[in-house]
Formats: structure tokens, sequence, C-alpha cells
């Protein structure tokens, strides 16, 4: 897919939660915030949902954490434009209070149609939010961070504290650090086991 392409899903899905009426989250937001980043990332970041400054601006991790995520990635020689930022949510929940089940389950068929679009080699979920909706029943986010996790859609899942969390405490924040600094080994991991996986499939398909 070239580069247009996956630009123009990518506008086709955001003009689409533009007039998401799916919950009543788009009633007290202000702006959107559907993620942003690089159409061909090898890597997604899904946070938990927008803030106050993120729903001013309609841009994701844009206070505090994010200079802390922007800081995460430039430790393993990244910048934001090299990859795709998003939430579980697209609007502001009211008083920065956490999305709800029904929230999360309405809006996640937008961060799915980003994945496809996108196609990247991992998604990293950040915090609890957002690791509970990709790894359902696996155990909480302490138990869970620093491993790679593939589904049975192919996706490969690397789950990582949330940055916010970890900004005002030293422990969470150092294992935040030295977790963000195995993502490059992750990644090789997840694209030398689906190389794997299509030759597998290709040795499959020939038995027919
Ligand atoms: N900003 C975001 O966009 N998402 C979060 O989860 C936290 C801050």
């Amino acid at each position: 897919m070239d580069s247009q392409d996956t630009k123009q899903k990518l506008d086709v899905i955001e003009a689409e939660i533009a007039s998401c009426q799916l919950c009543p989250l788009y009633k007290t937001r202000r702006k959107i915030v559907p993620g942003e980043g690089n159409p061909h990332a090898e890597i997604m970041f899904i946070g938990e949902a927008p803030g106050a400054r993120e729903d001013e601006e309609g841009r994701p991790f844009c206070g505090p954490a994010g200079k802390f995520l922007d800081q995460l990635l430039d430790s393993i020689g990244l910048q934001r434009a090299d990859v795709f930022i998003a939430n579980t949510l697209k609007c502001r929940p009211p008083a920065n209070r956490d999305p709800l089940p029904e929230e999360k389950s309405a809006c996640r068929k937008y961060l799915e149609q980003q994945i496809r679009a996108i196609g990247p080699q991992i998604v990293v979920t950040l915090g609890r939010h957002s690791t509970e909706t990709y790894l359902p029943g696996l155990g909480g986010i302490t138990k869970l961070r620093a491993k790679l996790y593939r589904r049975p859609n192919g996706i490969y899942y690397f789950p990582l504290y949330h940055p916010a969390a970890a900004l005002h405490n030293g422990s969470m924040r150092q294992t935040l650090l030295d977790d963000f600094a195995k993502l490059p080994a992750a990644i090789e991991k997840a694209k030398a086991e689906s190389e794997k996986s299509k030759v597998e499939k290709i040795k499959q398909e020939k038995l027919f």
C-alpha cells in the first residue's frame, strides 16, 4: 500500500470520528483526538484518553506525560514523527475520569481501523486501560509489562507502564525507562516471528 492510500484511509477514519455519536463524550469534548504520526509506523502507541491539553489541541500526549513519552522515544533514538500515537478514547472524559467500559468498546472500532491501515510491527499499550482492552483476561499491567504477546489476529502487543503514572514515581519511572530499552529487541522479535508465520502459511498452502 502506498503512502497516499494509508494517509487517505486515516483521513476517512478521522472524518468518521469527527461525526461520531456512539457514546455521549462527543457532547462534552472540545476537539477530537484521533491520534497522529507516521502512517507507516513500525510502532503504534496506545494511551488512555485525551486530557485537558489534548482536548484543547486535538493532539495526543501534549502535556507532561507527552514530554516524558518524547524522552522515552529519544532514549531509543526515535522521534514522534517515526511512530503513531493514539488513545483508547478519541474524546476526553469529563474531569479526566477513567474511561468507562462502554466508551472503550464504542471507540474501539476506530483504533482497530487505524491499526489495520497502518499495519505496525508492534502495538505498545501504555497503562492499564489500553492493556486491558487489547490483552483482556491475562492479568494486570505489572505482570504483563515488557513482554511480547501475539493475538490471533497476528498483531504483536508489548504493554508498558503509562508515562503519566511513572512520571512522579521514581522506581516506576526507572522501570519504564528500562522496559523502553527492550522495545527495539521486541520489534525485531515480532518481525522475525511474523516472517516465520508467513513462511508457515505458505508451506501449508502448498499442501493443497
Ligand atoms: N495524554 C494522552 O493523550 N493520553 C493519555 O493517556 C495521557 C495523556
